[in-house]
């Protein structure tokens, strides 16, 4: 784990999304907790020596951000969007052992009694934590979900993005709003935030914003002239790539492929249907 600012901290080593922790003098807000059982549980002990686990901020409601719930102690807060898909998204408690037991034996004892953690309170577009004079706020920034918080710290000058944020690792936009998402990242640029801790790749500052949101302006206007030629969704698929422009991290790899080509159908079905469009999860 990173320290990032006077009070928030980071850890990027772990398996799934970037992990967060603001620690106070009256406690700790984690902010995604790993997925991985044996990864959540020893950094809950790192995590404690900071203060006692107040709070647990699910920034989006993909399974890498919510399943390491169980694992933490804390109200659990989140988007309402958030509570809404969790079960879906989780999967059911069998399948959660099916999968945390690919990940080694060693994980299985920790899901034994494995209980989902839903959100306890919920958030529609912005909503603050004041714990020990640190103000945390939580705000609402559609893009890749239309409920990603973002959760800003304005005394610390650091921002936790979300997935709005892939900084130098492969975005997946298959369920993505990429107009939201472009106005999201401008939003971003605006804030009062010198540290950027992304959903997925390397902490930054501001200068990583402009090259992502060229590249989704890019392949927007790519898609978009695919459907002035009469492309189908999945000529589009077959015709555009984008993986090898970026670093896929190496436990999404198997997910690369399947996550590449929805984001392709995504834009071709956003640009052609509209935002209803049905989203692609994996
Ligand atoms: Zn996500």
């Amino acid at each position: 784990m990173r320290r990032l600012s006077e009070h928030t901290y980071v850890a990027t080593e772990f398996q799934g999304c970037t992990n967060g922790c603001v620690a106070t003098p009256d406690g700790v807000v984690v902010i995604d907790p790993p997925m991985r059982p044996t990864s959540a549980v020893a950094w809950r002990r790192e995590v404690e020596t900071l203060g006692q686990v107040r709070y647990v901020v699910n920034t989006e409601h993909h399974r890498d951000h919510i399943l390491g719930n169980a694992f933490f102690p804390g109200t659990v807060v989140a988007h309402e969007l958030t509570r809404r898909q969790f079960l879906e998204s989780l999967g059911p408690v069998e399948s959660v052992r099916e999968r945390v037991a690919k990940f080694g034996p060693e994980e299985l004892p920790l899901v034994a009694d494995y209980r989902p953690r839903l959100p306890e309170i919920t958030v529609s577009e912005e909503l603050t934590l004041h714990l020990g004079g640190i103000e945390v706020r939580l705000i609402r920034m559609p893009g890749h979900l239309p409920n990603n918080l973002t959760v800003y710290l304005p005394q610390e000058g650091v921002l936790f993005g979300s997935d709005n944020l892939f900084l130098n690792s492969l975005p997946f936009l298959n369920e993505c709003l990429p107009e939201e998402w472009l106005r999201t990242l401008a939003r971003m640029q605006a804030m009062d935030a010198e540290t950027l801790v992304p959903g997925h790749g390397e902490v930054s500052g501001k200068e990583a914003i402009e090259p992502f949101a060229a590249f989704l302006r890019e392949i927007t206007a790519q898609v978009q002239e695919g459907i002035s030629q009469g492309w189908t969704r999945e000529e589009t698929a077959e015709r555009l790539s984008f993986l090898d422009r970026f670093p896929i991290e190496p436990h999404s790899r198997h997910l690369a492929p399947v996550g590449h080509r929805l984001s392709l159908l995504r834009l071709h079905d956003v640009l052609t249907m509209g935002s209803g469009a049905p989203p692609l999860p994996l």
